[in-house]
Order: C-alpha cells, then structure tokens, then sequence
C-alpha cells in the first residue's frame, strides 16, 4: 500500500506516473493518446496504460491505494464526471466510476491544469503562494486557479476555463466552436496553423520538412526546431502566442488579484524563458501597474509530470479527509 497512480489524460499523448507516498515518481510511462473521438475506445487505451505501467514497474494492484487522474476539458470534480472534452470524445462521461469498478480502487478525477496548478502550489515553484493561476498553452490552453490557497471550482467545478474567454470579437475558430477565444490566438495548434501556411509558401523549410502542411503534426518540439533554424515568421508565430497569452494573463491580473502565475504546457517546455518573458512583457504592458507590479511569472517546476503528480497528490488529501471526516 501507499504508492498511488497519477494520470495526465492529454489530447495528444497520455501519461501514467506511479508515485511513492511522499510523492516521488517511482516509474513513468507516456504513450501517444489514441485518435478516436470514442470515449469507450479513450478509456480502454487508458486502461492499458495503467497495467502496462505497473506491470514494466513490477508493481502489483495490490500496493496502489488509489488513482488521480487530469482531463483536459470541464470536469464535476465533486461527482467524477467528464462533462465535456471534445477532444477525447468525453460528454457526460463517469471516468471516476469507470476507474473504480475496473480497478477496485478509490479515484479522483479534475481539470487536467487545476491539478498542474496544485501541484505547483503545494511542492512547486509556487509553494508557499496563495492566490496562483496556471496556464499550460499545448494542444489548447488549460488553466487552473488556486485562491486562498485551495483550488477555486467554481459551482461545481468548472471555474478557470480561461482559454475560452474571448479575445477578438468574431476572430479564429476556437477547438470548442466558438470564435475569437484565447486558446485559438495561443495554443501550439494555434501557431501551428499560421505555420502551415507559412511551410506552404516556402517561409519554414524545417516544419515542411519534416511535418508537410498537416498542422497536426506540428508539435512544439518542431517549431522550436524551426526558430533555431532561423526561420523568422515562425518565430513571429510563436512570439504573438506569447503576446496573446499576457493580454489574457492582464485580464486575469484585473479580475482576480494574484500573486503569480505558473506558466507549463508543451509551447512552454520547448521554448521556456523565451516565451515565458516574452507573455510577461505582454502581461505587464496591457495591466494597471498598481495591480502588475508585485505579479510573479514563473515555469512549472514539474513540466511534463505536473498533472500527474497533482492527481496523486489530490487523491492522497482526499483519502487522508476521508479517514478524519
Ligand atoms: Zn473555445
């Protein structure tokens, strides 16, 4: 007993992290996440990952207390339901009760960057912090906010879907339908669609190179590639991301008052300081300077493992309120 599973259900890859009960990372394993928009066949690759991990960990079921997972979309924390994650094609969907009759053990289930975020407040860059907002630009643009502390859910748990407010009036087409939204002027599948039209017209040989024109393909690995290659409109690309990402970070310093924000995600854990500095210029330019000037901006210590390490983290403090409550 003791060692628990943290789980990072992302739209592109998925990630199984086994963790001791100080929170140390005991064995890892990523796979591609499976391109169906079928939530039974999402959930059977889940599965597989589970017992594939624990099996290369020759860890038994036996000595796992728990499973915490992330999910990128609007998740009712308190009934463990995925109310809706386009990309997964989760709608209405009971993971916590599918994971706790197929595993005979205790789960949770949150947003994937509330669970990110958490992680970095509790052992994180952001220890010791209060009022802390994450915002993780990958395939979209998630984010999580702790106030007072804790994680703020909202009326049942779908607070903090900041990259779904809008922008520009009738502007690009965001994943959820919607136009204009933050995560369609920020995400790496943002970029990658100006960098497609840019490989089309001889403006990236790299990202032609090796992706083509299909902007799926490309990741934020290839368009760092590409900027170090010189490739000056992809890095305009990338730049204007970051700039779109601090007038969005300057909204939220307005609305809510907070100390610092953690900045992770794909975009940020190819690039790091590079596009970090470049959202906190933006951020700083667009925000009353009385409310900007004590903000911090940092990157995720966690990076890649930050969703996974706050799922098990969440679940331990949700067995431990359990046994006293
Ligand atoms: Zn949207």
């Amino acid at each position: 007993m003791g060692k628990r599973i943290g789980f990072d259900l992302g739209a592109t890859k998925m990630l199984c992290c086994i963790l001791d009960e100080k929170g140390n990372i005991l064995h890892r394993l990523k796979r591609k996440s499976v391109a169906s928009q079928k939530a039974q066949e999402v959930y059977s690759a889940i599965v597989q990952c589970i017992e594939e991990c624990l099996e290369e960990a020759s860890i038994s079921l036996a000595e796992i207390e728990g499973i915490g997972m992330g999910a990128p979309g609007v998740v009712n924390f308190h009934k463990g339901i995925v109310l809706e994650a386009p990309n997964l094609g989760f709608k209405d969907y009971p993971l916590r009760k599918q994971l706790e009759k197929t595993f005979s053990l205790p789960a949770v289930v949150d947003n994937d960057v509330n669970l990110a975020t958490y992680a970095e407040v509790r052992k994180g860059v952001a220890k010791g912090m209060k009022h802390v907002i994450g915002l993780f630009p990958g395939t979209g643009l998630g984010s999580g906010i702790v106030l007072n502390g804790d994680l703020y859910r909202g009326s049942f748990g779908g607070a903090g879907e900041v990259g779904h407010t809008i922008l520009e009036l009738e502007g690009r087409l965001c994943g959820c339908g919607g136009y204009g939204h933050l995560e369609a002027l920020v995400s790496r599948s943002a970029i990658a669609k100006d960098v497609v039209a840019l490989a089309a017209s001889g403006k990236a040989p790299t990202v032609l190179d090796k992706a083509g024109t299909d902007y799926r393909k490309i990741k934020s690995g290839l368009l760092k590639k590409a900027v170090d290659a010189g490739e000056k409109d992809v890095e305009k690309a990338v730049l204007r991301s970051a700039w779109f990402l601090g007038i969005g970070m300057a909204n939220l310093v307005h609305i809510l008052n907070p100390e610092g924000f953690v900045l992770g995600g794909g975009l940020v854990e190819k690039f790091g300081s590079y596009y970090v500095e470049a959202a906190e210029a933006s951020m700083r330019k667009h925000a009353l300077p009385s409310l900007v000037k004590s903000v911090r901006v940092q990157i995720s210590a966690f990076l890649e493992d930050a969703v996974a390490v706050g799922a098990a983290l969440l679940l331990a403090e949700e067995l431990k309120g359990k046994e006293h409550g």
